[in-house]
C-alpha cells in the first residue's frame, strides 16, 4: 500500500490542500501525518477539519499542538511563535482543541514508527545530525521511522553489519530503497513552512510493499496564505519567511 506522509502542516490550509490533491492522484490509501498540525499559519481548525476526515490515517501531535492545549511550556518557543500560538489559541473550537489533546506522541507497529521530533525526545529533539541520530538509535521501536519537527526533507541510515552512519538531504524526486540491512530514519520535510531554502511544499510517499520512499514537492498559492496571515495580524517574520522557504 502506498502512504502519504506529511509533516509540518502548520495552520497552512493551502498548502495542505495541494498536497492531499496530488496524493489522491497517486492513489495513496493512508496516511501518516508526523505533527504539527497547527501554529504559525492562519487556518488551523481547517486544517484539523481536513486530516479528521482523512481515511486510514496514522496522525501523531508536535510540540506546537501541545503548546496551544497548554501540555507543552512555551516559554522556550521565540517570540514569533509564542505569538503565533496564542494567537492560534485564541482561535481554536472546543472540538479542535480536544481533537489535539486526544493524539498520542508515538504510533508503531512491526514495520515502521512515527514521532515529531526524535526516537529519543518525541517532541522536542531536532534530528539534524549524525551524533543525535546514534543517541536516538537504542529508542527506535521499528527498523523504519518517520520524523518531522525541522522542517528538513532529510534521511539518516546505520547499516546494521558495520554501524556506519550516514545522513544527507533527500531531493524532489529521489526515492529511497529502505532494505533491511539498514535502520533508516526519514524527515519528508515540512508541507506549510519548509526550510531548506525551497518554498515548494514538501513531503513524501511510503510503499510498504516495495520498501521504498519518495520525496515529493509542490507549489501553492504562497501569497494567498500571506495575505490572510497579514490580515490576521500574525508576526511579519513568519509571513516572510514562507516565501524564502527559511
Ligand atoms: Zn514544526
Amino acid at each position: 500500500m502506498k502512504l502519504g506522509v506529511i509533516s509540518d502542516i502548520h495552520s497552512n490550509l493551502p498548502a495542505l490542500k495541494e498536497v492531499l490533491a496530488d496524493l489522491a492522484e497517486e492513489e495513496v490509501g493512508g496516511y501518516l501525518v508526523l505533527g504539527d498540525i497547527v501554529g504559525y499559519g492562519p487556518y488551523p481548525n481547517e486544517c484539523i477539519e481536513i486530516l479528521q476526515e482523512l481515511p486510514n490515517a496514522a496522525i501523531i501531535v508536535g510540540n506546537h499542538d501541545w503548546a496551544v492545549i497548554e501540555l507543552e511550556d512555551i516559554s522556550q518557543f521565540n517570540e514569533e511563535a509564542r505569538q503565533a500560538c496564542l494567537w492560534t489559541k485564541s482561535r481554536l473550537t472546543p472540538e479542535t482543541i480536544d481533537y489535539l489533546g486526544s493524539l498520542e506522541y508515538i504510533i508503531h507497529n512491526n514495520q515502521y514508527m512515527l514521532v515529531h521530533g526524535s526516537p529519543r525526545d518525541p517532541l522536542d529533539e531536532y534530528l539534524v545530525n549524525v551524533e543525535r541520530f546514534e543517541k536516538s538509535i537504542p529508542f527506535l521501536k521499528a527498523d523504519i521511522c518517520f520524523i518531522g519537527h525541522s522542517h528538513l526533507p532529510l534521511y539518516f541510515t546505520k547499516q546494521k553489519e558495520t554501524g556506519n552512519l550516514e545522513m544527507r538531504a533527500i531531493q524532489e524526486q529521489e526515492t529511497v530503497t529502505l532494505t533491511s540491512e539498514f535502520i533508516h530514519i526519514i524527515n519528508p520535510g515540512a508541507v506549510g513552512q519548509p526550510r531548506d531554502r525551497d518554498p515548494r511544499a514538501s513531503y513524501g510517499i511510503f510503499d510498504t510493499q516495495d520498501l521504498k520512499f519518495i520525496l515529493k514537492r509542490k507549489t501553492y498559492d504562497i501569497a494567498a496564505v500571506q495575505v490572510e496571515m497579514t490580515k490576521q495580524n500574525l508576526p511579519q517574520a513568519l509571513i516572510d519567511r514562507l516565501s524564502e522557504g527559511i
